[in-house]
């Protein structure tokens, strides 16, 4: 009686757990794989009871984020709402905006609490040329940041991606450092944003999914590094390979081989770190395994 009676007022406390839905206006109903989650984490949305060809407008993170049908009639919409590492903590919405045929506008939304991730903080003093790079390297770590922005920033219209996504080196199934925190000589830097893979120099590497190549090139932190479009904001990223078996521009199928594990860029050894971002969100990619779109 009384360990339910304290299990109960443990729960008042706690935000919902697990999946929600929720009945809006003319019958569309809302639903989300959890109202509850962790900054850096991956949520399915879902828009159903839709007619066909009816069009919805999507907002997280007050960015308008894509939705998208599976089939062109089909009566449910799909969406995935990243949850960026470093968002912070708090009580957020997802908001949907339709249209009804005699054009009257409508909204819904559901509400999503994000709690702070459990990640560790390495704290680490070093000699300072090994933190700040010279001029001449800021200079490309700049021009590195504008392409991966202009990258980010393009939502190619289309699901790019079959069936499910896989962890890019075979007989792997867990990674670490993703999100961990790093204060070098007092001064927090930004935190980690990929998975990585310990691995031997030349393991093959393999496309977690298919998609388009939209870069194939050297970047001064992440060395020889791969990124690749899987269509409605969802990208990719391989860094520090010793070699590169793609172009940008080149379509790709899921597990095909796409570079060799190295140790390009600033790292101390051979490894594969994996990113992922969803409509600019630096989210866990082990969970786009775990939680398929
Ligand atoms: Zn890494």
């Amino acid at each position: 009686m009384l360990a339910c009676l304290s299990a109960g007022l443990t729960q008042g406390k706690q935000p919902v757990q697990g999946p929600v839905r929720k009945t809006c206006d003319s019958g569309i109903v809302l639903k989300l794989s959890s109202a509850t989650t962790s900054q850096g984490s991956l949520l399915l949305a879902e828009i159903s009871g839709a007619k066909p060809a009816q069009e919805f407008s999507a907002v997280w993170d007050d960015r308008p984020i894509p939705v998208w049908r599976e089939t062109p009639a089909s009566p449910t919409l799909h969406a995935l709402l990243g949850v960026d590492l470093e968002k912070p903590a708090g009580r957020y919405e997802w908001k949907i905006t339709w249209s009804a045929a005699d054009g009257k506008p409508f909204a819904c939304s559901l509400p999503v609490t994000v709690r702070a991730g459990k990640f560790p903080t390495e704290r680490l003093t070093v000699e300072k040329q090994f933190v700040q790079p010279d001029p001449e390297q800021q200079k490309r770590v700049e021009e590195d940041q504008k392409k991966m922005k202009a990258i980010y920033d393009t939502v190619t219209p289309e699901v790019l991606w079959k069936g499910k996504f896989i962890v890019p080196l075979k007989g792997v199934s867990t990674g670490g450092n993703f999100g961990r925190r790093r204060v070098l000589n007092g001064e927090a830097r930004s935190p980690h944003a990929g998975v990585d893979f310990p691995a031997a120099a030349g393991t093959p590497v393999y496309a977690a999914q298919s998609g388009k190549v939209v870069l194939a090139e050297n970047l001064y932190y992440s060395g020889n590094t791969v990124v690749i479009d899987h269509g409605f904001g969802i990208y990719t990223l391989y860094a520090h390979l010793s070699e590169i078996g793609v172009q940008a521009g080149d379509p790709v199928e899921a597990s095909a081989e796409i570079g060799k594990v190295g140790a390009t860029g600033r790292v101390t050894g051979p490894h594969l770190h994996w990113g992922l971002t969803i409509d600019h969100a630096r989210v866990n990619a082990l969970q786009i395994v775990q939680r398929q779109p």
